[in-house]
């Protein structure tokens, strides 16, 4: 078989998808459409690794196994993973009955870790013994990005206040969308998905975004940051968030309790050097001829046909003249040998018509090309075609 090489040559943005046996998923073989412009896989892409395996918390709330586990009950874990950040403060948080409770003139506590774009879990409990009103009953709130942005945390069981400083509010900024409050003295989760604004050259590419879910209620889906909020102040929605930063809890004078508090960090986005998604056309190349070395590299274990389709599926990524020529190559002896003695060989005759007429499909050979004719010729003379 002759693959003429012009349409594979010219199709960077090319065909052959997936035809290696060894791919984690070989169902996919020559199946959804090729890698373009903006994707470097193909649609159900056999080479796309697959996704680790992460074994969930024992119960609803408990850590994933690749959790950082900021707060256990333990004090322990509390000196392990927090500092105060004050260091003139009047008062120490402390961990009594695995709770870790804020003290008034304590200041704000932050993480010895820090965390990116992140999904992050927190438990707390107003005082039972309800005092103050509005801002001053159960007042706490989760800091992300350094501190740049806060998810209120305060009693609003039977406590109005200004919206936008709700229990769940991004402060300043957003209320949220409903109060699903547990009572004063019962314990509330908060279940966070934080991602940081991203500016570059002064411009703002990703304005950042939170989630929020209080006791399985989304209160906020993708609200943008805008600068992260603040109190009383509108911030500037260019405002640097810093790649990493500490993750703060905040003394505002109310014995808040929690419990449980853990942190996974998110994938990148393609915005943020993410490779998986749609990427910008540079991304994609770049991405496209990593996947196509590494299929090269697993084609040196093979040999024969199956040496011919990992190399040509290689192509379908980027195109390499040396790894062209070796597909000809082989797939010429191996047209040679089928066409010579093609009892028992109708399976593999099938699989690679069924890998030419894909690329026909996608238009990466003509339909009149010399390997494609001869190979549906082969199965018409068999009856493999009835
Ligand atoms: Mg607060």
């Amino acid at each position: 078989m002759h693959i003429d090489p012009n349409p594979l040559r010219a199709g960077i943005g090319a065909a052959l998808t997936t035809l290696a046996l060894s791919a984690p998923f070989a169902a996919a073989q020559f199946y959804g459409d090729p890698p373009d412009e903006t994707h470097p896989w193909a649609v159900h892409d056999g080479n796309r690794p697959q996704p680790p395996r992460v074994e969930p918390g024992a119960k609803p709330g408990g850590a994933p196994s690749d959790a950082t586990v900021l707060f256990d009950g333990s004090a322990e874990s509390f000196a392990a993973n927090w500092v105060h950040e004050n260091d003139k403060r009047k008062a120490d948080w402390t961990v009594a009955d695995g709770n870790l409770i804020s003290a008034k003139g304590g200041g704000y506590i932050k993480s010895k870790g820090e965390f990116g774009d992140c999904q992050l879990h927190v438990e707390w409990a107003a005082p039972s013994k309800v005092e103050g009103s509005s801002q001053g009953r159960g007042n706490s709130g989760i800091f992300l990005g350094g501190g740049a942005t806060e998810v209120q945390v305060l009693d609003n069981f039977d406590n109005p206040t200004y919206a936008d400083g709700f229990a769940g509010s991004v402060y300043g900024v957003m209320p949220p969308e409903a109060n699903p409050l547990h009572g004063p003295g019962e314990w509330q989760t908060y279940d966070i998905i934080f991602r940081r604004p991203i500016v570059k050259d002064g411009e703002l590419v990703d304005p950042g975004s939170q989630t929020v879910i209080i006791n399985g209620v989304v209160v906020q889906a993708d609200t943008p940051l805008e600068g992260g909020g603040g109190h009383k102040g509108r911030s500037n929605p260019l405002r640097m968030f810093p790649e990493k930063g500490s993750i703060k809890i905040q003394d505002h004078g109310n014995p808040v309790r929690f419990r449980n508090i853990w942190i996974r960090e998110l994938r990148p986005r393609p915005i943020d050097g993410g490779t998986d998604g749609q990427l910008s056309p540079e991304a994609t190349a770049a991405k496209r001829a990593e996947i196509a070395a590494e299929i090269r590299e697993d084609a040196e274990t093979k040999s024969g046909k199956d040496k011919m389709l990992r190399l040509m599926e290689s192509l379908v990524y980027a195109h390499d003249d040396a790894a062209q020529a070796e597909a000809e190559a082989l797939g010429e002896a191996w047209y040679d040998a089928v066409a010579a003695a093609p009892d028992g060989k109708k399976g593999e005759v099938m699989q690679v018509n069924n890998a030419l007429k894909y690329m026909v499909k996608h238009k990466r050979l003509p339909a009149d090309h010399e390997g494609v004719l001869a190979v549906a010729e082969l199965i018409k003379a068999q009856g493999w075609d009835q």
